[in-house]
């Protein structure tokens, strides 16, 4: 079964002011179906802290993908493509 959707939380790629919002809160608005649309005022200590979340995430994601042994050769480093930079090939990360 389809989950179904009540809503959107959208997030700027950086902050505005309240007065250049407006016109993006007023697009908003006119997409099909959209009956509501509240502004999140900005909070530094929230974005300090999501920052630093996204931070993490990204670099577990590096590392995991970088540093992780194959299981065939034992080399760590892992192509684009998914194969082992090593052996070249196809070893699972361990
Ligand atoms: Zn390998």
């Amino acid at each position: 079964m389809t989950d179904r959707h009540c809503g959107y939380l959208v997030t700027l790629a950086e902050d505005v002011r309240e007065d250049d919002g407006r016109s993006i809160v007023a697009a908003l608005r006119m997409i099909r179906g959209v009956v509501d649309v509240q502004p999140v005022e900005a909070d530094p200590m929230v974005e300090t802290m999501l920052k630093g979340r996204i931070r993490n995430n990204l670099f577990v994601a590096m590392r995991d993908h970088l540093f992780t042994a194959c299981e065939h050769c034992g080399g760590v480093g892992f192509l684009g493509s998914g194969a082992c930079s090593v052996c070249k090939g196809s070893g699972k990360r361990t």
